[in-house]
């Protein structure tokens, strides 16, 4: 055991345990609830960190720059990933997404458990860098749902919903290659499900350092 276990024991004294920090991942297609959830669970779960992303998409009605992404321009985007500032990127339906490196690695090099919500091409990336992450799939009830979720959220065009819808289907798929899955069918249930698997990583032997610091 690579841990340095100095549990109290039978001496007098208390334990104290440090839990290193991770990154959770969260994918699924697109309207399957992934920002609602995480609007959720984020309150749920103390210190829980979101990671805000980069794209070159325009902003929806209501979405603030540094705080739903960064929105950049293709040209900036380029620059960021020319010096080696994203943990991953990848294109999706047309735009470019990407999460910004120095802000996850500096929050997770603190202990804070950082949330991130990429589509399955950055999260095959986000694997190979960081393999101690937590990979959360979310997935719609059905593809008509989704469909009408997509259109209730009335933020993208009909080819913008069919593009997404399209890609939806392959991506399904992608499910088999994450740790955890979600149905997000009745939404509290689905924040309880995924604060229970941060709950439960968070408390994972591997991520803790215990110390016994005497008692006077
Ligand atoms: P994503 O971030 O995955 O693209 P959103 O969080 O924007 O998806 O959700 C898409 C739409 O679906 C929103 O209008 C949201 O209110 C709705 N929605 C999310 N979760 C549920 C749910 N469990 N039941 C019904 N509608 C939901
Ligand atoms: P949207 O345009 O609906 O906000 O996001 C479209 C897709 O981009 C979603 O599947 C979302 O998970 C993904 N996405 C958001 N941020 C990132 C990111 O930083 N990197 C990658 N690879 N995908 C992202």
């Amino acid at each position: 055991m690579t841990n340095e276990l100095k549990i109290c024991g039978w001496q007098s004294g208390r334990t104290i345990v440090k839990t290193r920090g991770f990154l959770v991942v969260l994918s699924g297609p697109s309207g399957a609830g992934k920002n609602t959830l995480l609007a959720k669970v984020l309150p749920k779960v103390p210190g829980l960190t979101y990671s805000v992303s980069a794209t070159t998409r325009p902003p929806r009605p209501g979405e603030k720059h540094g705080v739903d992404y960064y929105f950049l321009e293709p040209r900036e985007f380029q620059e960021w990933i020319d010096r080696g500032e994203f943990l991953e990127w990848a294109e999706f339906a047309g735009h470019r997404y990407g999460t910004p490196r120095r802000f996850v690695m500096e929050a997770i090099a603190q202990g804070r458990v950082v949330i991130t919500d990429v589509d399955i091409q950055g999260a095959r990336q986000i694997k190979q860098v960081l393999s101690d992450g937590v990979f959360v799939f979310l997935m719609p009830p059905s593809v008509d749902e989704l469909h009408n979720r997509l259109k209730g959220r009335g933020t993208d065009s009909s080819e913008a919903i069919a593009r997404r819808l399209e890609i939806a289907r392959s991506e399904l798929d992608a499910v088999v290659d994450y740790d955890y899955w979600i149905l997000n069918d009745d939404l509290e249930q689905a924040s309880e499900t995924l604060a229970a698997i941060i709950r439960a990583e968070q408390s994972r032997v591997r991520r803790a350092t215990f110390m016994c610091r005497k008692e006077p």
